[in-house]
C-alpha cells in the first residue's frame, strides 16, 4: 500500500506559487511527490520556487508564465503544461489579490480587476483543464478562498464578492464534474501572515488575532497542510466542501 496521502505521480498546477501561500501550497504538494508546475507572473521568483521544490524533493517541476485573468495566456500555460508532463491531475486556483476600500470611494478599475482575477481567474484554469481531466476521469480542484468571502468584511466588497463567488463556483462545478472522478473543494484561510496582509494596520492584526480561538496568525503551511489532503487520492468522497482554515475565527 502507497505511503497514506502521497501524491506520487500527480502533476499539479499551483496559480500563484511564486510566494507567501501558493509557494508553501506549491512546496508541500512536491514534498508529497506530485511534481509541480508553479504559475505567476513574477517569474524570477516563480522559477526560484521551482528549482527549490525540485531541490529539495527530487521532483520534477516548471515556472510557467500565465496571467490567470486572460483566458488566452492560461490556454497557452495549460497546453504548455500538459506538453512537458502529458496530464495535469491537481489545479490549485491560488492567485489572488486585494484592492480594499469603501464603496463609496472603490474604482470601478479596482472592482473589476480583483474579480477578473480572483474570480474569473479560476474560471478560466477550471475550464482550460476540465476537458483533459473529465478525459483522463481524474481531477482534483482547489479553490482558495477567504473568511471574507465567509462572513464579509467592511472595506472588501470586491475580495469579499470574488470569495463568495469562488464559494458558489466550487459547488456549481463540484456537481458537472462529479460523475468524471473529479472533485471541486474550496479552503478559506483566515488571516496569514504573506505580503498581502504585511502592510495592515498594527491595531487590526491585534484584533484579528483577539477573534482568533487559536489565538495567533496562520501561516501559509497552515493552508498548505489542508490543500494537501483535499489533493490526495484518499479525499475522492470530499467534494463541494469549504474547509475553513482560520483558527476558529469565523463560526
Ligand atoms: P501573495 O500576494 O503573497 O501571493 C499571490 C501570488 O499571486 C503572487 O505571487 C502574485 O504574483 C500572484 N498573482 C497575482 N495576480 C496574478 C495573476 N493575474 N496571474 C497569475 N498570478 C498572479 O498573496 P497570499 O497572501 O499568498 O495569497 C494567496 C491566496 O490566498 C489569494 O487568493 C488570497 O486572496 C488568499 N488568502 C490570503 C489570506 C491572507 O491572510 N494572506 C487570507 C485569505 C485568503
Amino acid at each position: 500500500m502507497s505511503e497514506y496521502l502521497s501524491l506520487e505521480g500527480r502533476t499539479a498546477i499551483v496559480t500563484g506559487g511564486a510566494r507567501g501561500i501558493g509557494k508553501a501550497i506549491a512546496e508541500t504538494l512536491g514534498a508529497r511527490g506530485a511534481k509541480v508546475v508553479v504559475v505567476d507572473l513574477i517569474m524570477d521568483l516563480a522559477e526560484e520556487a521551482a528549482n527549490e521544490i525540485a531541490t529539495n524533493h527530487g521532483v520534477e517541476t516548471a515556472a510557467l508564465e500565465a496571467d490567470v485573468s486572460d483566458q488566452a495566456s492560461v490556454k497557452a500555460m495549460v497546453k504548455a503544461a500538459i506538453a512537458k508532463f502529458g496530464q495535469i491531475d491537481i489545479l490549485i486556483n491560488n492567485a489572488g489579490i486585494t484592492r480594499d476600500g469603501l464603496i463609496m470611494r472603490m474604482k470601478e478599475a479596482d472592482w473589476d480587476m480583483v474579480l477578473d482575477i480572483n474570480l474569473k481567474g479560476a474560471f478560466n484554469c477550471s475550464q482550460a483543464l476540465a476537458r483533459p481531466m473529465m478525459k483522463q476521469r481524474y481531477g482534483r480542484i482547489i479553490n482558495i478562498s477567504s473568511v471574507s468571502g465567509v462572513a464579509g468584511q467592511a472595506g472588501q466588497t470586491n475580495y469579499s464578492s470574488s470569495k463568495a463567488g469562488l464559494l458558489g463556483f466550487t459547488k456549481a462545478l463540484a456537481k458537472e464534474v462529479g460523475s468524471r472522478g473529479i472533485t471541486v473543494n474550496a479552503v478559506a484561510p483566515g488571516f496569514i501572515e504573506t505580503v498581502l496582509t504585511h502592510e495592515l494596520p498594527e491595531e487590526i492584526k491585534e484584533m484579528s488575532i483577539k477573534l482568533t480561538p487559536m489565538g495567533r496568525f496562520g501561516t501559509p503551511q497552515d493552508i498548505a497542510n489542508a490543500v494537501a489532503f483535499l489533493a490526495a487520492e484518499e479525499s475522492s468522497f470530499i467534494t463541494g466542501v469549504t474547509l475553513q482554515v482560520d483558527g476558529g475565527m469565523v463560526m
